[in-house]
Formats: C-alpha cells, sequence, structure tokens
C-alpha cells in the first residue's frame, strides 16, 4: 500500500512531492521517522486535488505546519503529510482586520501587525509555528489565546468544500480546537485594535524577555509537553516529584523549564514517549494530578 501511495503522490501537483521524508528534517524537536509521502501543494487549488484524491482512494493524511508541537514516531508516517507552508502564505489587512494564509509562521502575522501600528497579538510574538498550527492549537501565552483575537476562519472539508466560520461557531478550548480530522484550516481573519507602536514594542520586548527567561530557547525542543492542570502548571509538578534534568537516553526534562522535553542531539522518539509515559506515571502516583498531553504524537506505533 505504501508504494501506491507515493505512486499516486507523483505527479499529482506542481507543487513539490518528497518521499520517505525524515521528518526530523521537519519538528522542532528533530526526530521522528520517514514520512512516506510529504507534499507541498502551490496553492488551494492543488491542496483540493490532494485532499479530494485522498478522499478517493482513502489515503490517511495529516496537515504538518511546522512541526513545533509534535512528536513523530521512529517508524515514521504512513500515508500522506500535507505541507501549507510553501504554497500558502499570503497576509493582506483590510482596516484592522488582518487575513493570513494557514502556512505563513505566525511570527510573519506578529511582525506584520506591529508594521501597521496594530495591537493584540503582541502576547503571541516568540511562538514557533504556522498560523494553522497556532489556530489548531489554539496557541497562546501570558493569558492570551489566539482565539481571542480570532474573527473567523476559512476551513477546507473532507470534499474539497470551503466554508468560512465564525469564531463563534468554532469550538475552541485551552490548546486545542475541536474540528472534524479531516478539516484543514485555511485562513485566519484576526480583529485587532489601532495602537501606538512605540506601546506595542515595550509589550513586545517584555514578553521577549520573559520568554528568554523562562523557556529553554536554545534547545531542541516541541514547546510544552502537558497542559497545565487546573491544580498549577505542569512545570511545577514535574519539579515537585524530583524529575527536572531527568534522563532517558538522549531525551531529557529540560533543566531550565520542566514542562519541555529536550533532544539532546541522537533522541529516538521512542525515549521522548517513554520519559512522557514516565513523568505522567509519577506525578500522578505521587501528587494525584492526571498530567495531559499538549504536544500532538503521530505516525506509526
Ligand atoms: C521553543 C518553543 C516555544 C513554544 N512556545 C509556545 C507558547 O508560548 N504557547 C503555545 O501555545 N505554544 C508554544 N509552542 C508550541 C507550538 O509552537 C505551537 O503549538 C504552534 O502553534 C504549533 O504550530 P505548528 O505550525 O508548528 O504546528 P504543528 O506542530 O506542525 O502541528 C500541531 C497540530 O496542528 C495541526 N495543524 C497544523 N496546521 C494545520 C492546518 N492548517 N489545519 C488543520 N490542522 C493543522 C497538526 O495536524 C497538529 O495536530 C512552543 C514551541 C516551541 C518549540
Amino acid at each position: 500500500m505504501g508504494r501506491d501511495y507515493q505512486k499516486w503522490a507523483s505527479g499529482l501537483i506542481r507543487g513539490k512531492v518528497l518521499f520517505d521524508a525524515p521528518m526530523r528534517h521537519f519538528t522542532s524537536i528533530r526526530l521522528g521517522g520517514p514520512a512516506e509521502c510529504l507534499l507541498f501543494p502551490g496553492d488551494v487549488n492543488e491542496l483540493k486535488k490532494v485532499v479530494r484524491f485522498a478522499r478517493r482512494k482513502k489515503i490517511p493524511f495529516f496537515i504538518l505546519g511546522k512541526g513545533t508541537n509534535l512528536i513523530v514516531r521512529d517508524k515514521g508516517v504512513h500515508g500522506w503529510v500535507i505541507n501549507l507552508t510553501r504554497g500558502m502564505k499570503k497576509i493582506t489587512m483590510d482596516g484592522k482586520v488582518v487575513e493570513a494564509e494557514a502556512g505563513l509562521p505566525l511570527q510573519r502575522v506578529v511582525q506584520f501587525s506591529i508594521q501597521k501600528e496594530l495591537t493584540g497579538l503582541e502576547p503571541f510574538f516568540g511562538i514557533p509555528g504556522t498560523v494553522g498550527g497556532g489556530l489548531a492549537m489554539n496557541a497562546g501565552a501570558w493569558g492570551a489565546e489566539l482565539k481571542d483575537v480570532l474573527l473567523s476562519m476559512t476551513l477546507m472539508k473532507e470534499g474539497g468544500e470551503i466554508i468560512e466560520r465564525p469564531r463563534s461557531k468554532l469550538r475552541f478550548s485551552y490548546r486545542g480546537l475541536s474540528l472534524s480530522p479531516s478539516w484543514i484550516i485555511l485562513k485566519g481573519r484576526f480583529r485587532l485594535k489601532k495602537g501606538k507602536k512605540e506601546e506595542i514594542l515595550e509589550r513586545v520586548k517584555s514578553y521577549s524577555e520573559m520568554r528568554k527567561r523562562r523557556q529553554p530557547l536554545g534547545s531542541l525542543s516541541a514547546g510544552s509537553v502537558f497542559k497545565n492542570p487546573k491544580e498549577g502548571p505542569a512545570g511545577k509538578w514535574i519539579e515537585e516529584v524530583g524529575l527536572k534534568g531527568f534522563r532517558i537516553g538522549q531525551a531529557m526534562v529540560s533543566d531550565h523549564h520542566a514542562n519541555f522535553i529536550i533532544n539532546l542531539g541522537k533522541a529516538k522518539a521512542e525515549e521522548v514517549i517513554y520519559l512522557l509515559e514516565f513523568i505522567e506515571k509519577k506525578v500522578y502516583q505521587e501528587r494525584g494530578i492526571s498530567l495531559e498531553r499538549e504536544v500532538k504524537v503521530v505516525g506509526e506505533p
């Protein structure tokens, strides 16, 4: 079946198609086995073609953003991985509304709004990943969530049909958005406010400094691995049970921020997943707290 998935993908679009693409090249934590087929549709029409074809042939697929909240298992991904970062990255502005396509880095939207003297996106300064990934994860920081500034979202349904949904019709949660599994986020429209450039820059600077202080930015990671439970920050509980700096092979609980797992260089996904399970067990046994994962684990078990 794998060969068929590859055969069917070749020549389907003008955009790039990679076969047996090592996912360590496409994730911020730099690990993971190969994707049988990695497709980069050049525009929305090519994406539609890919999605329709996948539906007809029952090819499993998932959307990869910048892979900054992702652990891909060592055996890789069976089926198609679709990436919008090469073909869908336009940004436009209409008054105080900024519209950005899903493949655009979220940071480009933040920069754009600063240039245009629009306020509302400062808390998101420094969050890596794409607009699509940010919306799918309802990314957030310093008490703000991307949904707070979202006006509407454009989506592609499994048959290639395109719809626009206002925020009120979308089911966001803390670090999540409940969508039909094969729906794809195409773009987001963000409602911002007019601001003063110096004040916007001042806020960006202070968020950026906090981020530098609190996160292990120089290390290979997939961001926060657990959501913060209602009992308090996940990192605090991990630290309290003595796991800061704890290692399994080349995967280590960051000694800077315990809710980050670091790839020391040659970590396997298996080691990271084992470490996640170990943390979950220990925090539950010693504190009675169930940690829920924020990172998405994908690929063949
Ligand atoms: C150093 C570091 C710091 C971070 N700091 C923060 C932070 O402060 N706050 C925070 O919230 N996160 C943070 N993150 C996590 C991560 O950057 C965010 O969750 C980001 O929004 C993920 O975007 P991505 O494009 O990398 O998505 P990916 O990791 O590629 O994918 C994440 C999920 O989104 C889905 N997805 C992606 N694009 C689409 C689409 N177009 N349509 C449908 N589904 C899609 C994927 O299928 C997957 O399920 C951090 C990560 C790192 C490495």
